[in-house]
């Protein structure tokens, strides 16, 4: 894209790249720092229009802090196997007020929001344990603002237990105890506390700053303390999000179901999701066809902290995908066709490295070696592979054939500029070229060799190999 905009070559822009050290195929995504600089290396002016030609202000849009209102607090339940996540969470569901007038919580949909008779309102993430927290982490969603940690007040401090705090601590998460099971006869509650300040978790009544409340979850006591410590922390942390934009957040829980096709469980970060509107979350985007909360509610919008059950997308993303609504099917397209780019090249850049690297160093150790670059993709991963290992085995010292970049996919236009820049046929196994790319390759004189059979591959590769070889017999 960047060469055809300057008018230069690929294949200039591609060894400007290498001569940097950066190894680089035609097709690969790059900054828009990196972007600028190569253009004003060819001597273009530089005029920046926006961060990105796709992902525009995804991200980093701040918004005004006199926009913001107050928001519920996000609470996630953390512990130790058996120690009460579950039952706490189910027994929380009847801390809601709203139960009567509008129908109870009566759906998973892996959060949910109870208002608190003071008005309160807080939303649980309905996913207990580390595992979900620490992968939305890992995916750079810090979606809890709040964690409970859950202890058994029979069993104490547990491995798992302390693998919670590490998690809370990591991510700067403050933590509320709530000591389960003290209706049990051998419930020790201060000894739990005790344990805790081993694991510098020190308690308001060992003088500590952190909320600890005793609780049952089957026998339902000591739940209104716990939820008036949940309050009395979502104050002191002044949680706040602008309602009045577009809607961005988090995915908490995904699934594929019969009936209604891919189904998303998503946490509104801020802004406000509307009905109708059109969503990128991950690498799938959608029409929201219907947004329904944890009551089986079908709801027209939905703010800051709400979580709702999202239908319309063409496929589930995954926990912890980001969401955002874009303002035209074209952008979602673009965005999700850039992101599946982007995973494509993760995925492809190790074997893409090393063949560079090895046609790199076959041009610096033999400058009489005949090379016949090839561009390979196949329906899976296991074909290119077995591909590149046949084709590059039956190379000969005379010529050598290289497969410079090899994928899994159907041959889209990416893939023919590159092949383009490298004077590379594509060898295509049991996949299509998609219009745009068949009419690239007529234009550019790139060839493309449509394979179902492995060995009728390798045969014409051995067949061009020799037709190398023939002007010099
Ligand atoms: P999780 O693995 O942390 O989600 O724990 P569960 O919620 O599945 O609870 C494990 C077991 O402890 C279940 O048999 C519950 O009935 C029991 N349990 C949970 N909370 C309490 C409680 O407050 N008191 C008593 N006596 N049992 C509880």
């Amino acid at each position: 894209d960047l060469a055809q905009r300057m008018n230069e070559r690929v294949a200039d822009v591609v060894k400007y790249m290498m001569r940097q050290g950066e190894m680089m195929r035609a097709n690969d995504i790059i900054d828009a720092d990196t972007a600028e600089l190569i253009a004003e290396e060819f001597g273009h002016t530089v005029k920046r229009v926006s961060e990105s030609d796709v992902e525009i202000g995804l991200e980093g849009d701040e918004d005004d802090p006199k926009d913001m209102k107050p928001r519920a607090p996000i609470v996630t339940v953390m512990g130790h196997v058996d120690h009460g996540k579950t039952s706490l969470l189910d027994a929380l569901r009847s801390t809601d007020v709203v139960a009567g007038e509008a129908g109870g919580i009566t759906q998973h949909i892996g959060a949910y929001q109870v208002q608190l008779e003071s008005g309160d309102k807080i939303t649980f993430l309905d996913t207990p344990g580390h595992a979900a927290f620490s992968a939305m982490r890992a995916r750079g969603a810090n979606v809890t603002d709040i964690v409970i940690l859950v202890v058994a007040a029979d069993d104490g401090v547990m491995p798992q237990t302390i693998e919670a705090i590490k998690h809370a601590k990591a991510a700067e998460v403050p933590i509320i105890v709530a000591v389960n099971k003290c209706d049990k006869p051998d419930a020790d509650p201060d000894k739990v506390l005790t344990e805790l300040l081993q694991h510098d978790i020190q308690v308001e009544a060992m003088g500590g700053e952190v909320q600890a409340v005793k609780v049952s979850a089957t026998a339902r006591t000591g739940l209104d303390e716990l939820t008036e410590a949940i309050s009395l922390q979502a104050e002191l942390l002044e949680l706040k999000a602008n309602p009045d934009r577009p809607a961005d957040g988090i995915v908490v829980e995904s699934q594929l179901d019969k009936g209604r096709g891919p189904v998303a469980t998503v946490l509104i970060n801020r802004g406000t999701l509307q009905r109708g509107e059109i969503v990128v979350a991950g690498k799938q985007w959608g029409k929201v066809r219907a947004l329904i909360n944890e009551r089986g509610q079908q709801l027209k919008d939905a703010g800051p902290a709400v979580p709702v059950e999202i239908l319309g997308l063409d496929g589930a993303p995954e926990p912890g995908d980001m969401f955002n609504v874009v303002d035209s099917e074209a952008r979602a397209r673009e965005i999700t066709d850039y992101r599946n780019r982007m995973e494509r090249q993760k995925t492809g850049v190790a074997s893409a490295r090393a063949s560079l690297e090895s046609l790199m160093n076959s041009m610096k150790d033999d400058k009489e070696v005949s090379e016949l670059p090839l561009v390979v993709k196949a329906d899976v991963q296991g074909s290119v592979e077995a591909i590149k290992q046949s084709v590059e085995g039956i190379s000969t010292d005379e010529v050598r054939a290289n497969v410079i970049y090899g994928a899994a996919g159907g041959i889209s236009e990416s893939d023919i500029l590159l092949a383009k820049s490298s004077n590379a046929p594509v060898f295509a196994f049991n996949v299509r070229a998609n219009k745009q790319a068949r009419e690239l390759a007529e234009k550019e004189g790139v060839e493309i060799r449509y394979y179902s059979v492995i060995y009728n591959l390798i045969d014409d590769v051995k067949d061009t190999l020799s037709g190398m070889l023939a002007p010099e017999k």
